[in-house]
């Protein structure tokens, strides 16, 4: 299996689209905010556990398509 991945859905109802959040443990001297998912496709945000980092990134168009149940765009044509 690659590298862990936790979907997580954009509570915006505008939004709503899945982006994957890699949680680190706060502890280590890192600049960036704690305690904050922010949605990488629109911005939206919530607090979390304040002492946890939370980095978000989208995922690829096949990964989206597959976690929104939507056939078709990930698989092969032939
Ligand atoms: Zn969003």
């Amino acid at each position: 299996m690659p590298q862990h991945r936790t979907p997580y859905f954009c509570k915006d109802p505008a939004c709503g689209r899945p982006f994957q959040v890699n949680r680190f443990d706060a502890g280590m001297s890192c600049p960036a905010p704690a305690g904050t998912i922010a949605c990488p496709h629109c911005g939206w945000t919530t607090s979390a556990d304040p002492d946890t980092l939370y980095f978000t990134h989208a995922f690829s168009e096949e990964e989206e398509a597959i976690l929104c149940g939507r056939p078709g765009k990930g698989r092969p044509a032939s």
